[in-house]
């Protein structure tokens, strides 16, 4: 099966739940939906999230670039990516060209399982099961009485577990926020918070401490600079609840730097920043090897299949972002993700929709 061609169309749908973070307020998924046709006229398919519509232009002006170098290869992700990885060296495997090679990484292994007649997680080999996730869609910056309202409404599409993000201007108002919320979904639900890089490394040891003696918090996300991680390992060494980071890892080799440094205590790549599924299955190995925790940032479509093969699977974040263009959206129970048992990652695009939404 060999490459054909590779098609990146940008969409901007409305989220159902915007949501508001210490770096902005969001109110529509931009996507980037890849279909690479293989002359088997199987084609395999993958989103890439844009942030903002403003990105997508230039990730896919990049796409149609490594389309060209690709045409006719065969549907082989690692000659892929080792070939992606050398053209690109000196430019740097890195932020937007590290996405554009996940994304048409990622639908090259959909393409394999199609050909293959299995789902992502059996070409993998482990089975569909189903994955535990949390509702991370909503619970922004936002006032306390809506906050509450939606708390519980998030507890009540059926997840054990909610995020809420962190990183108002005082202290004090984040703690509020969190009390709120805590007191609203009650001792039972799992409660996770981010504060999206929204603090210094010292505001971050002082809110993170302040987090310690409240309780009842699962991990403490991004609390500052990403790419820190000696700051983020003085976090971690001074606050007693677990630091999690990783949605910013660019490729697991930034992943085995973080690790070295001590800079968390759980992991959360995400896979069109770790490298597609191939990126991914070398960031599972480093967090088995590191004892550590893995969960998963957005893509739960994809994330699914790969942290049923994860070691130290530990939690998938749920979104309803992609689902206005899929043709069959993510089931769910009891408050896990149940994988398709449809052949490669199981995504078809709702064609009606992506009209629609096309931009
Ligand atoms: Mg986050």
């Amino acid at each position: 099966m060999k490459i054909k061609a590779i098609r990146a169309r940008a969409v901007a749908a409305p989220m159902k739940r915007p949501l508001a973070t210490s770096t902005g307020t969001l109110t529509e998924t931009a996507l980037l939906l890849i279909d690479l046709q293989t002359d088997s006229g199987i084609v395999g398919r993958s989103y890439l999230f844009g942030i903002g519509r403003h990105n997508l232009k230039p990730i896919a002006a990049l796409m149609a670039a490594m389309a060209e170098m690709l045409a006719g290869d065969a549907v082989a992700p690692f000659e892929l990516e080792a070939k992606l990885r050398k053209r690109y060296t000196l430019l740097g495997v890195h932020n937007i060209v590290l996405f554009a090679m996940s994304g048409i990484d990622m639908a090259a292994w959909d393409a394999l399982g199609q050909a293959h007649k299995l789902p992502l997680v059996r070409l993998l080999g482990g089975t569909p099961r189903p994955v535990r996730a949390y509702n991370s869609n909503g619970l922004g910056i936002m006032p306390l009485r809506p906050l509450v309202k939606e708390a519980v409404e998030l507890v009540r599409e059926g997840f054990g577990a909610v995020k809420l993000r962190l990183g108002r201007a005082s202290a004090r108002d984040d703690l509020g926020a969190l009390r709120a919320v805590k007191k609203s979904i009650g001792p039972t639900i799992v409660l996770m918070v981010d504060f999206n890089q929204g603090l210094t490394v010292a505001e971050a040891i002082r809110r993170g401490r302040m987090i310690d003696e409240e309780g009842g918090v699962t991990w403490i996300e991004e609390p500052a600079r990403a790419d820190d991680f000696a700051g983020n390992a003085r976090i971690a060494r001074d606050v007693a609840t677990p630091i999690q980071i990783g949605e910013n890892f660019m490729g697991p080799e930034q992943m085995a730097q973080a690790l070295a440094a001590g800079a968390c205590d759980y992991a959360m790549p995400d896979v069109q920043r770790i490298g597609g599924v191939t990126g991914w299955m070398r960031a599972a190995a480093l967090a088995q090897a590191a004892g550590m925790e893995m969960s998963s940032h957005l893509f739960p479509e994809l994330s699914c299949h790969l942290l049923a093969v994860t070691p130290t699977c530990h939690w998938l974040e749920y979104v309803d972002w992609a689902a206005p263009i899929l043709r069959e959206p993510l089931r769910l129970k009891d408050g896990h993700v149940l994988i398709p048992e449809r052949p490669g990652s199981g995504m078809q695009w709702d064609e009606k929709a992506v009209r629609r939404f096309q931009i």
